[in-house]
């Protein structure tokens, strides 16, 4: 729930979501099973011998973490997301399963045809890398560097990967019903700059690993021991270079850092040995002037890169990326070697995700839409968008109260506050108007070639946008996803099908358990336009000051306030090599300010929903009071475990803050936490002093 710049896009530090998509590897052949119910509220979690005063975290989830060991195909396990997204999962695999069998529509004759070829394992046994025979040609044929781009453009062209930038077509960051092209960083293979560049025992091991997985894979894709480690030590150079010329993520949170717009002969300035009017002709996108250049440093260094490598070795990194690009749906020595080092090693998963999983998040990817039609109509009745319509409503009215009442803003950046607030636009479900796969063609005996043809298709997707219209209406997650996002270009909050469903959302408990559930989600999802990076978008999504010169710095001043305190939170602790990881209070400042506000004014509209019904935070169910059971509601929806590696990961990578510190770090920020459970002023978790944003 940030500012997200969701397409294909360059910007990967700009998710807006509720939470990190749960990583995973995978493969084997167990058979599905119906998942359990999730229980909305359960008291079978709390740890009663915890302080809540203390570690509220503890209290509320203690048990649950205790009893619920991380399952061997995971490497982070949350009671709520991962439960409800295994429950989709199986229900959505049960779609895909029945229409690959006996297909009633068109529609799902193609989605069953995608989900058949990705289940046929004997089939990609067979097939070996004949599939990657035309890549790795055009990539063997490669005789000077000065062609980099037309290899590249090439092999976009027929959607085999092509990395070493990203390209893609979104809003004007100042005039946001422009749609322009944008190009960024990219090209790397392990999950973040500091893996290639940080000086630290564990780093070095992680790389020297890497370097050996790399190696491995072009043995078996039949080079000699030799050559592989020779091809392998060029990639790593290749994606060094490339790592040191990418800016941080953290300072990629600023738009202004990534937002430069280049006439296109300026642009190619930047780079004089990358011919992009090839690349641009190869995509096949529609002729422009301008565009936006995310990172204008990193074109720099490429250039001197291209020269600055031999062919060989240009050569090695684009093979390596054909084969690693789709190594979990080659052959079964591709896929385990894989899984050893990009799932066991660098996030600590014990088992590869059973190829049922596997196959089913990649069919919910390449037509989610077309899924989801069917989907949704089973699993999200109109009862249930009337209620949430009810419940945001509910919602904004506090968010407008708490602008209101804020105590350090002026008058006149609170008007603009509420007219931006008034603006958010409400998505609920899924799409009115579904996206039309019709030019997407699959193969039932072509998983390799499927894959390529959705590269194609939602490439063709993207860049038909370039000049046209936004389509405000568009969803940029699919129906089943468990998850929420704000889109800062839009000032809209939208809410998938998939995450309005127990434990988030459930009218079947008291209403202090769905406030501190789907409420918090809600509120979280609004704050985000208020939060270090949406605040700086007004309600048409430009990118535009609306607050005073004053109220900015007050506001940067209670901004830092978070970001300092949640600095201070341990994300690892020391463990062999690797010494004590903190939270970076900076990546994770928006989610964090969305967390906070998000609490505060769902407990502003539960009290408003109870005052209607004649009934008080103090009435008491199953021994806690109403407010006491809305902050375990909302603690219990961040219960988890997660592996130390994928810890370490997610500390550098997710703008997300561990189920932990969602938890502590909310509810020290809130006094009424601390009122609800009788804690004394000055116990951690109701400290004399706190941050507050909104
Ligand atoms: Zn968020």
């Amino acid at each position: 729930m940030n500012r997200l710049r969701l397409v294909p896009i360059l910007i990967l530090t700009a998710a807006t979501t509720l939470a990190h998509p749960p990583a995973s590897a995978q493969s084997g052949a167990s058979k599905p099973a119906p998942p359990p119910a999730i229980k909305s509220f359960d008291i079978t979690a709390i740890d009663k011998t915890a302080d809540p005063c203390t570690d509220f975290y503890q209290y509320a989830c203690g048990n649950w973490v205790k009893n619920n060991a991380i399952p061997a195909d995971q490497v982070r396990w949350a009671r709520s997301f991962s439960l409800l997204g295994e429950r989709n999962r199986y229900l959505l695999w049960q779609e895909l399963d029945a229409a690959s069998i006996n297909p009633r529509t068109p529609l799902e004759k193609k989605y069953g045809n995608y989900f058949a070829a990705c289940m046929n394992t004997d089939l990609v046994e067979q097939k070996g890398l004949s599939p990657l025979a035309p890549a790795l040609k055009r990539i063997a044929d490669l005789k000077d560097a000065h062609r980099l781009a037309t290899l590249i453009g090439e092999l976009a062209a027929e959607g085999s990967p092509a990395p070493l930038y990203r390209f893609g077509v979104g809003q004007d960051e100042k005039d946001s019903t422009k749609q322009i092209a944008e190009i960024g960083q990219g090209g790397l293979s392990l999950p973040d700059r500091d893996y290639y560049i940080v000086d630290s025992k564990r780093f070095d091991a992680i790389r020297k690993q890497y370097v050996e997985h790399v190696a491995k894979m072009f043995t078996l894709a039949g080079d000699t021991t030799g050559q592989a480690a020779i091809e392998a030590a060029a990639v790593m150079e290749i994606e060094t270079a490339l790592a040191t010329a990418s800016t941080d993520r953290t300072v990629l949170r600023n738009p202004e850092r990534h937002y430069h717009i280049y006439t296109l002969a300026d642009f190619q300035k930047l780079a004089p040995d990358f011919d992009f009017t090839v690349y641009f002709k190869d995509i096949k996108v529609r002729p422009f002037d301008t565009l936006n250049v995310a990172t204008p440093d990193f074109f720099k260094a490429v250039n001197d890169l291209i020269a600055k490598e031999s062919v060989d070795a240009w050569k090695a990194y684009f093979r390596w990326h054909t084969i690693h690009g789709v190594a979990e749906n080659l052959p079964k020595a591709f896929f385990d070697e894989n899984f050893a080092f990009f799932g066991k090693t660098l996030q600590g998963q014990q088992e590869p995700t059973p190829r049922w999983k596997q196959c089913t998040a990649m069919t919910d990817r390449a037509l989610g839409e077309a899924v989801g039609q069917d989907w949704v109509k089973q699993h999200f009745p109109p009862a249930a968008k009337d209620s949430m319509d009810k419940l945001v409503a509910a919602l904004e009215k506090s968010l407008g109260d708490d602008i209101e009442t804020l105590p350090w803003m002026s008058d006149e950046t609170k008007k603009a506050a509420e007219e931006k607030l008034a603006m958010i636009r409400n998505k609920i479900g899924y799409p009115e108007k579904w996206r039309d796969y019709f030019a997407l063609k699959i193969k039932r005996d072509d998983l390799i070639g499927n894959i390529r043809s959705d590269a194609v298709f939602s490439r063709n997707y993207n860049l038909n946008k370039l000049g046209k219209p936004v389509d405000e209406k568009e969803w940029t997650m699919t129906p089943p996803t468990v998850n929420a996002y704000y889109q800062s270009s839009n000032n809209d909050i939208n809410f998938p099908a998939g995450i309005l469903q127990p434990p988030f959302f459930d009218f079947t408990v008291d209403p202090a358990v769905n406030f501190g559930g789907i409420g918090v989600v809600i509120g979280h999802e609004m704050t985000h336009g208020f939060d270090d990076q949406g605040s700086k978008y007004d309600g048409k999504g430009n990118l535009r000051e609306w607050q005073t010169a004053a109220d900015r710095k007050a506001f940067t001043e209670r901004t830092d306030c978070v970001a300092n305190e949640y600095s201070g939170f341990e994300a690892a602790p020391a463990h062999g090599d690797a010494p004590q990881q903190k939270l970076n209070g900076k990546l994770t400042l928006g989610e964090n300010t969305a967390d906070n506000g998000g609490l505060r004014i769902a407990w502003m509209a539960l009290l408003d929903t109870l005052a209607a019904q004649g009934k008080s935070v103090l009435e008491k169910i199953d021994g806690y009071t109403e407010a006491q059971r809305y902050f375990l509601g909302f603690a219990q929806v961040w219960c988890q475990n997660q592996t130390e590696p994928s810890a370490r990961q997610s500390a550098l990578t997710d703008p997300h803050s561990p189920g932990r510190w969602r938890v502590n770090g909310s509810v020290q920020n809130f006094d009424e936490f601390g009122k609800a459970f009788g804690c004394t002023k000055g116990q951690p978790l109701y400290p004399a002093d706190s941050c507050r944003v909104w």
